[in-house]
């Protein structure tokens, strides 16, 4: 057993798992990150196809780790409109971030750019990053002892699982998982389109999922593009004269003819929510917790609230001159449960109702998508939609 007693061991080393860390690790906690995949590096010559439209609150709690400068001297997108339409027909719903008083509603960024850059900060900070796997955990006297794959034993006093959605972490301790299947999946792709994409994230309802047009830096779109796993897997395959005429044809040619640049891969699409976020002097976040449908793309977003959460919680505690207690740890899994499961089943009823040709439920998204567009209702609606309505830095 290693003679080093850790304060935090954080299991996992994505984006939520690093951001965590640098957290924690700004408040004077000693902390290493155990991941056995090194961290994707991430070079301007290339595009990731995975993306992400983080919020105001995730790009508050970036800023506040200092990383934010770094993401924005390197490539981010910010976008000023949200436009939603359904392929049935009826208005779309379209915000500007003018009308809700901010200079851009979010930034689209690439994953293997968060991951790099948080790892970046990671090393200056003097944070260890141990190519190993979680294997158990084991209760010790007054903390927990991690056993690595490769026979080492960590002790820490509070041990964070962001091992994502098969996390070792949830499994060693037991905690049970809810899984709808949607037999589902993502496919995205980068695209030239013959129209500018105008900063705006663009989301049309088919009766198969939501495709999503997404605004890259370098005038490219990112698809995001939810379909039923046969349909999936025949765009996949399908020769890219066709992939460029079925795309553009589901898009409504909103920006005009849609070219495939490079490859198309997929993703499965499920909801997976963990029992409970926390047992005893454990706790989990991100994807290990919560895996929820990415049409609103809050995928991400939700991860590091639990940060931000987690980090806030630890503030309040050490103003009182103490850390995260498992009675503390409990309280905010209580609040983040809730409110990922909220998301996660409000982003299903969302699919639910857009991907159902009846007329009851064409009415009603006939009726919510207008009431979106009433000047207070949507305002307020799009400021919570958007992360405004809960900024806050940890
Ligand atoms: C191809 C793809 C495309 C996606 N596209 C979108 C999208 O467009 N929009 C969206 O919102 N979401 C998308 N998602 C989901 C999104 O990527 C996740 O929500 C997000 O990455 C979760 O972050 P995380 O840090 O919690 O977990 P992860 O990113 O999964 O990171 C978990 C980390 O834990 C490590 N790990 C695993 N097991 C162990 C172990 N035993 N011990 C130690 N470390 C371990 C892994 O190596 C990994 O680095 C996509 C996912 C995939 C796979």
């Amino acid at each position: 057993m290693s003679r080093e007693r850790l304060d935090a061991l954080v299991v996992g080393g994505g984006i939520v798992g690093a951001a965590l860390a640098l957290g924690l690790r700004q408040r004077g906690l000693a902390v290493r990150l155990l991941d056995p995949q090194p961290a994707p590096r991430w070079q301007a010559a290339d595009h990731d196809l995975r993306v992400y439209a983080i919020a105001a609150d995730a790009q508050a709690l970036l800023a506040a780790l200092g990383v934010w400068p770094a993401l924005r001297e390197r490539r981010v997108s910010p976008y000023t409109a949200m436009q939603v339409w359904d392929a049935s027909g009826g208005r779309p719903w379209r915000i500007e971030a003018q009308a809700l008083g901010v200079p851009q509603l979010g930034h689209i960024i690439e994953h293997a750019l968060l991951v790099d850059t948080l790892q970046a900060a990671l090393r200056l900070a003097g944070v260890p990053r141990e190519a190993a796997a979680l294997s158990a955990i084991e209760d010790g006297e007054d903390g927990v002892v991690a056993c690595l794959a490769d026979g080492q034993r960590l002790q820490a006093a509070t041990l964070f699982g962001a091992d994502g959605a098969r996390s070792a972490v949830r499994a060693a301790l037991g905690i049970g998982v809810q899984v709808k299947d949607y037999a589902t999946s993502g496919l995205v792709a980068l695209l030239h389109s013959s129209h500018p994409h105008q900063s705006t994230c663009w989301q049309r309802f088919l009766p198969t999922g939501p495709l999503a047009l997404l605004p890259c830096a370098d005038g490219r779109v990112s698809i995001v593009w939810s379909l039923p796993q046969p349909e999936a897997e025949r765009l996949k395959a399908v020769p890219e004269v066709q992939f460029n005429a079925e795309i553009s044809r589901a898009a409504d040619r909103v920006l005009g003819e849609l070219k495939l640049d490079g490859e198309r891969r997929l993703f499965p699409l499920r909801r997976q929510l963990a029992t409970t976020q926390h047992q005893g002097r454990v706790a989990l976040l991100g994807d290990a917790a919560h895996v929820v449908h990415p049409l609103a793309g809050q995928g991400v977003n939700l991860g590091l609230r639990d940060v931000t959460d987690l980090l806030a919680s630890l503030d309040a505690a050490q103003r009182q001159g103490g850390g995260l207690s498992p009675s503390r740890l409990a309280r905010w899994a209580r609040r983040r449960h809730s409110e990922n499961r909220l998301a996660a089943h409000a982003f299903e009823a969302i699919h639910h109702i857009y991907s159902k040709p009846a007329p009851l439920p064409m009415l009603l998204r006939r009726w919510a998508l207008a009431a979106a567009n009433l000047p207070p209702l949507g305002r307020a609606l799009w400021r919570h939609a958007a992360g405004f309505s809960g900024v806050r830095t940890p």
